[in-house]
């Protein structure tokens, strides 16, 4: 399955703020954003002073989402159409099934310190929905359904590092770290997204 392999941290500096996507480097002085917060690039600092066109704007919110969850652009879209058909607002459908990514609901729960490395958990087999092994980093996790990290898998130290690792649990998911499960209470609301993301922007920008 393709997935972006090339440095993470070009792609904060490209959007212009911190996406935390490596974990805890994240949180140290070794994060090259705080050194270097301006685009990648020999015109990287140059870049940062010119005036932003409106398309540029929603191209770089797209890519910015695009980025935070870990995706290519083709299920990104995927999951743009698929919040277009649902009832209600495009853009806060749009980011509730982001949300509810497996590999989200892994990261959130605490269980992975990225979203990255829950995709990794997760495409090696050592993730359970309702007890039974998934190992599909897209798959949307269902209000009530529990996610697990298998029990051969518990006692890693990568896992046990993300865990002991201090993290608010939003309020649609209820976590036993003890056995490391989280089940999601309801389907997350734009309110339990702390991230600033302007999803209008977004839509907009697939719109056009
Ligand atoms: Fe972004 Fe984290 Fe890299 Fe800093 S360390 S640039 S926040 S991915």
């Amino acid at each position: 399955m393709a997935r972006y392999t090339d440095p993470v941290c070009r792609l904060c500096r490209r959007s212009g703020e911190k996406l935390y996507l490596k974990g805890e480097k994240c949180f140290t002085n070794k994060c090259p954003f705080e050194r270097r917060p301006y685009p990648p690039g020999q015109h990287g600092l140059t870049r940062k002073s010119s005036k932003m066109s409106i398309y540029g704007q929603q191209l770089r919110e797209k890519q910015k989402v695009k980025w935070m969850y870990g995706m290519l652009e083709g299920q990104f879209k995927r999951f743009f159409r698929m919040a277009e058909r649902m009832p209600g607002d495009t853009g806060e459908n749009f980011l509730s099934l982001l949300e509810r990514r497996l590999d989200n609901v892994v990261f959130r729960a605490g269980f992975a310190k990225s979203r990255r490395q829950a995709r990794q958990f997760v495409r090696h087999g050592h993730v359970r929905v309702n007890g039974k092994r998934v190992d599909i980093p897209s798959y949307i996790v269902k209000p009530g359904e529990t996610v697990e990290i298998d029990e051969t898998f518990k006692n890693n130290p990568e896992v046990q590092s993300a865990v002991s690792m201090q993290k608010s649990i939003p309020a649609w998911l209820e976590v036993d770290s003890e056995r490391l499960s989280a089940k999601v209470l309801r389907v997350p609301q734009r309110s339990d997204i702390t991230h600033p993301i302007n999803e209008r922007l977004i839509v907009e920008f697939y719109s056009r």
